[in-house]
């Protein structure tokens, strides 16, 4: 199919896009890479009169680090954050979660922000930002509000942004040294949006963990952030049985539905799974990390 009729604009700056953003509100799309957006206006399942194409504005492609965090811009494509090592040192789980999106081509025009702002539950980048509380910038003409990742995602393709509001960056706090991560999900095919997907990130401390951060993707219309396995978690020697624990307290949290592709219970019982192996891979990542 193909889109209804639309007005493209291409603005240069941050100015002009949030000027547009404002005087359109009512019905506008931003386009970032279009790898959701575009399926939906070709499926006719969006019909905004206006589209804001934020593929130009310059200042939202950057990357930049400070002692304390990592800050993406929306436009960031994922293949290029893949790559950086600026990411790779700062945010280890970011760097294990950005090959799991789709296949190369998507990752080469898909952006961070437009995976975020798209906020699919069963997306790797929205768990990612819950696990590392990372915050939202958000800018209208009104001026500029930060959001914390816990307030970001409401509910399935829904987020705290107002339709008038532009996600300019995402700050990553910057991970410890001894941190490891890891991204683990099982799909159908791979490339597929995942059936289930654990983000784990862990800092040891000897033989200890001293801080974990868990988040399930797939398993309810928001990332699962599951503060009772990091308790579990945290203090645990490596390799001891709590991570099974964690596992059973990821199981118990987790409310999956039933859907076409996956009962409710299989969800379940694959999130402990997962949850097992990433700990386990994020931990000896951190050894290694530490030495
Ligand atoms: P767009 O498609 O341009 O926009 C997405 C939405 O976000 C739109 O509603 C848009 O208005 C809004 N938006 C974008 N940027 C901003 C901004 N800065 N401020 C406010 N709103 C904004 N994703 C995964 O996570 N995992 C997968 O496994 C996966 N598999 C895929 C497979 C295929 C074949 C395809 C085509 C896509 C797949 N995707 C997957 C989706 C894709 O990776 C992301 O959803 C996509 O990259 C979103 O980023 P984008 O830049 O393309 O955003």
């Amino acid at each position: 199919m193909k889109p209804v009729d639309f007005q493209l604009h291409r603005p240069q700056t941050l100015a002009e896009t949030l000027t547009l953003l404002h005087d359109l509100a009512d019905d506008v799309k931003v386009l970032a890479g279009g790898q959701s957006l575009l399926p939906l206006l070709n499926f006719r399942l969006a019909r905004p009169a206006h589209v804001v194409d934020i593929g130009r504005v310059v200042g939202l492609a950057r990357l930049r680090r400070t002692s304390s965090e990592l800050s993406i811009g929306a436009t960031v494509r994922h293949a290029e954050a893949e790559r950086s090592p600026s990411v790779a040192a700062h945010a280890p789980l970011l760097t294990a979660a950005l090959p799991q999106i789709a296949h190369p081509p998507v990752r080469t025009r898909g952006t961070v922000g437009g995976s975020l702002a798209h906020a699919d539950p069963a997306a790797e980048l929205p768990s990612v930002a819950m696990a590392l509380d990372a915050v939202f910038v958000a800018a209208s003409t009104s001026g500029e509000r930060t959001i914390p990742a816990a307030e970001f995602f409401r509910t399935h393709l829904t987020t705290a942004l107002r339709p008038d509001e532009l996600l300019t960056e995402i700050r990553f706090p910057r991970a410890a040294p001894g941190t490891g991560a890891a991204f683990l999900e099982v799909g159908r095919r791979r490339g597929d949006f995942a059936l289930v997907g654990a983000a784990v990130q862990v800092t040891v401390d000897g033989p200890r963990i001293a801080e974990a951060r868990v988040c399930l993707s797939g398993v309810g219309q928001i990332p699962h952030r599951c503060p009772a396995a990091e308790e579990i978690l945290t203090g645990a020697p490596l390799g001891s049985a709590r991570v099974r624990e964690a596992a059973d307290a990821v199981r118990d949290s987790v409310r999956p539905s039933d859907d076409l592709h996956a009962t409710a219970a299989y969800r379940k019982d694959v999130a402990g799974t997962l949850l097992v192996r990433a700990v386990t891979k994020a931990a000896r990542r951190a050894e290694s990390a530490d030495r």
